[in-house]
Formats: structure tokens, C-alpha cells, sequence
């Protein structure tokens, strides 16, 4: 199927609205699409062709601040002052000896703060995302639900977190997993900002096919998302192969049923041609025997899917315990004999602050224990 990158941002820009752009006092201009990036130029009565420059700066060159933007004309670098570029703080980088994985937590403007991570793959880096401060959505045996959400990101942010991390290392993104803190469909109308500025053309122009983004489940946004006319990847974190186990660990799934999210990701396939990777991660005792698996094929045949299976990372805060490499390895076998495609997480950077948004964590737990 082709790649259609750029088709629908007509029908996009129209839906946005106005203050979706803007933070407490000036407009974000790091989340702002071309074509309004050309109306506030204009607008404070300089040339259109000026946005372009500015568009590219912002989102090719990846600046930081406006003394950056060399070939701009003074009076527009002296109005852009007042209305500052999102542009994240590097608080904390640890770097894995194991496998070269890096992990960030960046500031934010408003002082929460957000944490990345930099995969290196023989096909590629890889960045990992957060999608908002904290999260609301409560999955039992994940770090970053424990303090509930604070705030979703801009796309700006989110856009930043790559930005930076490509600015620090030098060395170029190819791929993008929406899969870190938060809940991307639950911040909707910034993530396919974000995602139409990181894809389109006059960007880092990321290959649509080469972003993935992860949810929990919320049914009727995978229906939205599945009219977006776009190419990316949607994962889905299933974890469990029945309505009553996947109640135990994830409360989402009172709301929705397995039943209506499988559907829900079929329509997906159907729309967009993308085939749906579910996301398993394998708890001791709790989803990962044999009926398990059994049970989990019959329940997602028929669809075009690919599992994941991630043996879970312990967080001090639960009892969950990780599967055995051997149940983790049966469980694969198992899946394989129905005809499921699968492969097993490969874990990247093990020796920096295991589990996802334990980073984020460990540094709020930090400076609380200094108040
Ligand atoms: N909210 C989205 C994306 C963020 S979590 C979602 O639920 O998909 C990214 C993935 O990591 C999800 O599959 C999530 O269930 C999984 N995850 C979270 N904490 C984990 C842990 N401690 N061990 C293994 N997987 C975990």
C-alpha cells in the first residue's frame, strides 16, 4: 500500500482549534503545523515566505532558540522573543554499558518532568517517547500510572524529546515508539499534531511506517484513528488472554472488553492495511501457563497481528514477578503451534533504572525525600 504522508493535513488543520497551539501566554510555536506557522507570521506582518525558514529551523535544524535562526530578519527574531520555543532541559542521561541504550528525563517549562529513551538497533535508532506527565490509566504493574497523570504533553514536547536527543548524540532517529509514559490516545489531538509534523514533509520527515504507537485500549479512539488515513503502527497491550484476568491488571479494561478492542484493532487492519502488534508482557503465575496461551490464540485468530512478549519488569511497589526465561520461551512455543507470529522483547539497557518511567520515578521520589 502507499505511503500517504501528507493527504489528509487539509481535513487536520481544519478540525484544530486555536488554543490547542498556545500555552498560558504566547502561542507554542513548535506545535504549530506550516500553514499556521504562516498565518502568525503574517500575521505579526511579516512575509509568508518567512515561515518556511522558520519551519525548517524549528523542525530540520532542530534550534533551540530564536538567536539560532541566523538568516531571519532581525525585527522577526526580535518579535519571536517574546513567545519562547519549547526547547527541553537535559536533567539526568544514563548510559548503558550493556547495549549503548540511553535514557533521558528532560525539564519541561513548567518544571514536571518527562522521561526518553534512545534505542540503537542494527536497522537504526529508535527513540521512546512519553506522551503526557504521568498517567491516568492505572495498569497494575506499571510505574509511571503510580502518581496518576499530571498533565499531556504538546506536541512540541513530544517533538522535542527526539529533538534533543538527536541534537545530543548527533546521530540521526529513524524510528519512534510512542510506548513511554502516558497514555497517547488519551491525548489525542496532540499526538496526531505531532505526528503529522514529525511524518510530513519539511521535517525529520519519519516514515510513517517507522512510528508505532502503543495504547492501553480505548476503543473508540482506535476507530478515530483508523479514519486518519496514516501508515504508523498501532500496538495494543493486551496481557492477558481473557476479560477477567486483563480486569486484574489493567482497570481500563472494565470499560472496554477484550471483545470490543480486538474488534476495535481489526477495523484498524482493515482501514489502514497495518498490521497490529499486540503487546504481552508476562507475569509469573498470573497470564503466562500454557491454557493461557492457548486461550490468547484462539481469542486473536484470524487477525493480520503480531505478539510481543515482554517478561515484565518488577517494580518495587507490586508483587508482580517476571515469567522464567523457560515460560517465557514456552509461551512462544505455544503461541507458534497456532500459527501466531511472535517474538520476545529483546531488553535494551537492563542496567539503567529498569522499567519504564522508574527514572521519572526514582527522581521525584529523590527530591520529595528532600523537602
Ligand atoms: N499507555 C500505552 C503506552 C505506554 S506503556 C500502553 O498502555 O500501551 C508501553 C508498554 O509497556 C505497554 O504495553 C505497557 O503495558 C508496558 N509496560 C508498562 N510497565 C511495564 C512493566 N513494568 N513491565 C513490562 N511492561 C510494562
Amino acid at each position: 500500500m502507499a505511503e500517504k504522508q501528507t493527504s489528509n493535513s487539509g481535513q487536520f488543520n481544519r478540525r484544530i482549534v486555536e488554543d490547542r497551539r498556545k500555552t498560558a501566554d504566547h502561542p507554542d510555536i513548535k506545535s504549530m503545523t506550516l500553514e499556521e506557522l504562516t498565518e502568525w507570521v503574517t500575521g505579526i506582518g511579516e512575509k509568508p515566505f518567512r515561515a518556511k525558514q522558520l519551519y525548517s529551523w524549528l523542525h530540520e535544524h532542530l534550534a533551540g532558540a530564536w538567536e539560532e535562526m541566523t538568516n531571519l530578519p532581525k525585527s522577526l527574531r526580535e518579535s519571536g522573543k517574546a513567545h519562547p520555543i519549547v526547547c527541553l532541559e537535559k536533567v539526568d542521561e544514563q548510559i548503558s554499558a550493556i547495549d549503548g541504550t540511553r535514557k533521558y528525563l528532560f525539564r519541561l517549562e513548567d518544571g514536571n518532568v518527562i522521561e526518553s529513551v534512545l534505542m540503537r538497533y542494527k536497522h537504526g535508532n529508535s527513540v521512546c517517547i512519553s506522551s503526557q506527565v504521568g498517567c491516568r490509566m492505572g495498569c497494575r504493574f506499571c510505574a509511571s500510572a503510580l502518581g496518576g497523570l499530571t498533565r499531556s504533553l504538546r506536541a512540541s514536547e513530544m517533538l522535542d524529546q527526539i529533538y534533543r536527543i538527536q541534537s545530543i548524540t548527533g546521530e540521526r532517529v529513524s524510528n519512534v515508539v510512542v510506548m513511554g509514559t502516558g497514555e497517547p490516545l488519551d491525548n489525542y489531538d496532540n499526538l496526531l499534531r505531532f505526528i503529522h509534523i514529525l511524518t510530513g514533509e519539511g521535517g525529520l520527515h519519519i516514515s510513517q511506517r517507522n512510528l508505532t504507537v502503543s495504547t492501553c485500549g480505548l476503543a473508540e479512539r482506535i476507530y478515530d484513528l483508523a479514519k486518519e488515513n496514516l501508515q504508523i503502527t498501532l500496538a495494543l497491550s493486551l496481557h492477558a488472554p481473557n476479560d477477567v484476568k486483563r480486569r486484574e491488571l489493567m482497570p481500563i479494561a472494565n470499560r472496554y472488553s477484550m471483545d470490543e478492542v480486538l474488534e476495535a484493532c481489526r477495523h484498524y487492519f482493515i482501514e489502514t492495511g497495518r498490521r497490529i502488534t499486540f503487546e504481552y508482557s508476562l507475569v509469573a503465575g498470573v497470564n503466562d501457563s500454557d491454557e493461557d496461551a492457548e486461550e490468547l490464540s484462539s481469542r486473536i485468530k484470524g487477525i493480520n497481528c503480531h505478539v510481543n512478549l515482554i517478561p515484565v519488569n518488577p517494580i518495587k511497589e507490586r508483587s508482580y514477578v517476571r515469567s522464567t526465561r523457560q515460560a517465557v520461551v514456552n509461551f512462544k512455543n505455544k503461541l507458534e503451534k497456532y500459527g501466531i507470529n511472535v517474538t520476545i522483547r529483546r531488553e535494551m539497557g537492563s542496567d539503567i533504572d529498569g522499567a519504564c518511567g522508574q527514572l521519572r520515578k526514582s527522581y521525584i521520589d529523590k527530591k520529595e525525600s528532600e523537602i
